[in-house]
């Protein structure tokens, strides 16, 4: 009976367990691997699922829909192409109240292999449409994420009219 028990237990436990881990490591990848071989990874993660983006939210609600693809610049160096766009909700700096924050954002990220390698390129490249980024074998796909949507957050961001009728009144046109 103890052996029929831990026969039919054992096989479930470990069907489970590298599930689990495809789902983890699908977001963690050889960056240059992924440049070289062209690969692609896209995904819809909730605000939520972002520790540092839900600490800055005013509730951690809504969802970020995010895509790489892999390629390499047209100077050679190996490249990410990022998209990222969704809504957080931020509370507005003007009215106080709470509102959704939507955003679409593409950057294109050069990969070097360590700092020095990253300032030489950022210098080769001289491009600010660029971002030069340490790559790795075990680069966190939503970290950089969560980077870009940190970033694209203003540092005050308000409704661009509030609802209270408090906003700074739009210029009048004059045609
Ligand atoms: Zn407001």
């Amino acid at each position: 009976m103890i052996t029929w028990l831990c026969g039919q237990k054992q096989p479930c436990y470990y069907i489970g367990f590298p599930e689990k881990l495809a789902t983890m490591s699908n977001t963690i990848v050889d960056a240059f691997a992924f440049c070289r071989l062209g690969e692609q990874r896209a995904g819809v993660t909730p605000v939520a699922g972002f520790a540092r983006l839900a600490a800055e939210a005013a509730k951690p609600e809504g969802e970020i829909r995010w895509s790489f693809q892999g390629g390499r610049h047209p100077r050679g160096y190996p490249q990410l192409n990022m998209a990222v766009e969704g809504e957080v909700g931020l509370v507005c700096q003007r009215c106080l109240l709470p509102f959704s924050y939507g955003f679409d954002a593409q950057s294109v990220l050069v990969l070097a292999s360590d700092e020095a390698d990253a300032d030489a390129t950022e210098e080769a490249l001289d491009d600010e449409s660029v971002d030069v980024i340490v790559g790795s074998a075990a680069l966190d796909l939503l970290q950089l994420v969560e980077d870009e949507v940190l970033l694209s957050i203003p540092l005050s961001p308000r409704h661009p009219q509030c609802p209270d009728g408090g906003s700074v009144p739009a210029p009048e046109l004059t045609i």
